[in-house]
């Protein structure tokens, strides 16, 4: 028997990106708990027991905080620049692991794979935000324009770039303005 068909598709760059964002957004939250983020976790492929304690969820809000501003930087020359500086501050040598056999060969910038939490976050999104970069020369994403809204999101497909983390942001946002402008022209 082969391995299940999302094996491969787990570990890929597009993958990991999305792994990425979800995590900045969910650990930019008030205080999130551990069980939010093991959750966010085992949404994006990460198998347990995930022991992540209250300490590793600090230490990762701030790498989120610092990958925040890739997503805040208003042109691709300032997203790569912005990077370039976590590289130089939290990346370590490429290296290939398939854990032991337990997934597809993939790159890795952490140190070892039991690597710390914030370590492998950091390392393992700047690794996917600079492969987005070099395939997309554009920004890998964005920060939502939403004034109620601070998620940030991916760069997706041609075409406008997005403005809105998500549907529901964009309609608020559409409601909101059309308000605006009806009280604007109201008598
Ligand atoms: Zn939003």
């Amino acid at each position: 028997m082969g391995p299940p068909s999302d094996w491969s598709s787990r570990h890929s760059v597009a993958a990991t990106a999305r792994r990425t964002s979800a995590l900045v957004n969910v650990l930019s939250g008030d205080d999130p708990e551990p069980g939010a983020v093991a959750e966010v976790l085992r949404a994006h492929g990460e198998d347990d027991p995930l022991d992540l304690s209250a300490r590793d969820v600090q230490e990762m809000r701030a790498v989120a905080a610092l990958l925040r501003e890739v997503f805040a930087a208003e042109d691709v020359d300032h997203a790569a620049a912005t990077l370039n500086d976590l590289l130089q501050r939290g990346a370590g040598r490429l290296r290939l692991t398939s854990h032991a056999g337990r997934t597809p060969w993939h790159p890795h910038l952490d140190g070892h794979d039991d690597a710390p939490w914030a370590e492998w976050f950091l390392a393992s999104s700047c690794l996917a935000l600079t492969v987005l970069i070099w395939d997309g020369q554009r920004p890998p994403g964005g920060v939502c324009a939403s004034p109620t809204c601070a998620n940030v999101f991916l760069a997706q497909g041609g075409g406008q770039p997005r403005r809105y983390c998500s549907r529901r942001c964009a309609t608020r946002e559409r409601v909101a303005a059309h308000r605006q402008g009806l009280r604007a022209t109201a008598p």
